[in-house]
């Protein structure tokens, strides 16, 4: 429906209601009760019966199941990103997580399969959850800020990454995870509001949600810079530690 049509519908809804009120005044004069009233502005109620585009589609969103967000998003063209990808990634893996990892957006391997972190960073990712007892097939989902790749992996730009936070504030309200993992700078500033340095970032833990917070190195640049192990390994020890889950190589 277009703008102009909803404003008709409203506008045609709102005379509906006046008319019945009408009828219903003239049907109590004639059964001789209460006395005439003025006849209420419908524009408002007719506007409550027929939310505009952008209310419509919060509400489609807070009730939405982990499929239909799924579904969605395959379909979504809220933002320029649409036009380039071949295939969105809504994420995968797991409801009542003990972890959600939350990465920027798809890469080139993301894009041409339609599955988050399946490529190199993907592979080496899968091997920090193992290392801590957690997998996407048996307790993890992994998501991303945004669905569509950025062309030539560049950052989402603003607008992208807002107008596809609904999609991720829901699946976090849905998947319930015990802590969450930002992986890189992206999605620290999308989740927590957050642009200091990622190694300022890395040593507290924050709430979305009353949901603790972990942000550690993108696995890519780890993959870069493999002086960066060290201080990942020891987020995901402090990540292991929050959902108690076993660490490896600690004698508790
Ligand atoms: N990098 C990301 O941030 N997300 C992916 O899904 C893949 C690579
Ligand atoms: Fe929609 Fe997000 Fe893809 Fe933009 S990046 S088209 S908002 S799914």
């Amino acid at each position: 429906m277009t703008p102009t049509d909803k404003q008709e519908t409203q506008q045609a809804l709102a005379q509906t209601l006046e008319r019945t009120w009408t009828l219903f005044d003239e049907v109590q004069q004639y059964l001789g009760s209460s006395p005439q009233q003025d006849i209420p502005d419908f524009t408002v109620r007719a506007q409550q019966l027929i939310p505009d585009e952008q209310q419509a589609a919060a509400q489609v969103m807070e009730r939405a199941s982990l499929a239909q967000i799924e579904t969605m998003v395959r379909t979504c063209d809220r933002c320029a990103l649409a036009q380039t990808r071949r295939h969105a990634v809504p994420g995968e893996g797991v409801i009542n997580a003990r972890l959600m990892v939350i990465g920027e957006g798809p890469g080139a391997d993301e894009n041409a399969t339609g599955r988050p972190f399946v490529g190199r960073a993907g592979v080496y990712l899968d091997s920090w959850l193992k290392a801590i007892g957690l997998s996407r097939e048996t307790n993890t989902y992994i998501a991303n800020v945004v669905k569509c790749r950025p062309p030539g992996n560049r950052d989402p730009l603003e607008e992208e990454a807002a107008a596809c936070m609904p999609y991720l504030i829901r699946q976090v309200a849905l998947v319930k995870p015990d802590a969450i993992l930002c992986v890189g700078k992206v999605a620290a500033r999308f989740l927590l509001g957050r642009s200091d340095a990622l190694k300022n970032l890395r040593t507290t833990v924050y709430r979305y949600q009353q949901i603790p917070v972990v942000v550690t190195y993108h696995p890519a640049a780890v993959l870069r810079n493999l002086q960066l192990r060290a201080p990942v390994w020891e987020d995901l020890k402090r990540v292991a530690q929050l959902i108690n889950m076993p660490i490896p190589g600690s004698r508790g």
